[in-house]
Order: C-alpha cells, then sequence, then structure tokens
C-alpha cells in the first residue's frame, strides 16, 4: 500500500503499489475518496525529458569549461613568454646604464687629472 494525501481536502488514503506507480508514471489524473480530482506532476516522463535537457546543458557547458582551459592555457604561455621578454631587456638596459655610469665616472676621473 502507498499512501496518498488529497491536496484539496488532506484526507489521506491508500492506494496499491501499482496503482500509485501507474499514476506517478503518466501523471494521468484519478481522484479521492471525496471525489477531489489531482494528479501527479512532473509526470515520469517529463521528468526524463528534464533529465536529458539538463545532459545536453552539461554537455554543452563541458565544452565551454574546455575551450576556456585551452584559451587560459594559451593566454598563460603568451603571458610568460611577455614576461620573460621583459625581464630580458630589463637586464640589457641596466648593463647599459652600468656600462654608461663607468664611462661617465672615466670622464669625470679623466678631467680630474686621475687617469
Ligand atoms: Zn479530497
Amino acid at each position: 500500500m502507498q499512501q496518498v494525501r488529497c491536496p484539496t481536502c488532506d484526507i489521506t488514503f491508500g492506494v496499491s503499489v501499482s496503482f500509485h506507480k501507474g499514476k506517478v508514471d503518466t501523471g494521468e489524473e484519478f481522484f479521492c475518496p471525496a471525489g477531489h480530482s489531482m494528479h501527479f506532476r512532473p509526470t515520469k516522463a517529463e521528468l526524463e525529458l528534464k533529465v536529458v535537457g539538463l545532459e545536453v546543458r552539461l554537455a554543452e557547458w563541458e565544452e565551454y569549461a574546455g575551450r576556456l582551459s585551452e584559451f587560459l592555457a594559451t593566454e598563460r604561455e603568451r603571458a610568460t613568454k611577455a614576461l620573460l621578454s621583459a625581464a630580458g631587456y630589463k637586464s640589457q638596459w641596466m648593463r647599459v646604464r652600468g656600462e654608461k655610469k663607468m664611462w661617465q665616472d672615466r670622464y669625470w676621473a679623466l678631467k680630474r687629472g686621475e687617469g
């Protein structure tokens, strides 16, 4: 036996398990002992349709996540290369600046007659 509660008069009554399953699966109308009409929603078919829809959306999101992940990997690689290149330029510039200062010091030393 399966208990069912009427949403209209709040009476609880028993139906057979197979009757209950049939009404749940089909969404078919049935009546409480006081004659109120009721049905189960969503039906099994509606739920299955919803599951299929959700599976499709999940697949779409998974594909999107995959593409996003590829994009991020590419961007990370690009950013890493840019940083390495910038670090290379910086060290080059530091060396040039160091050489300039060395030549300036030498020039002033010569000027002062220390050379
Ligand atoms: Zn009722």
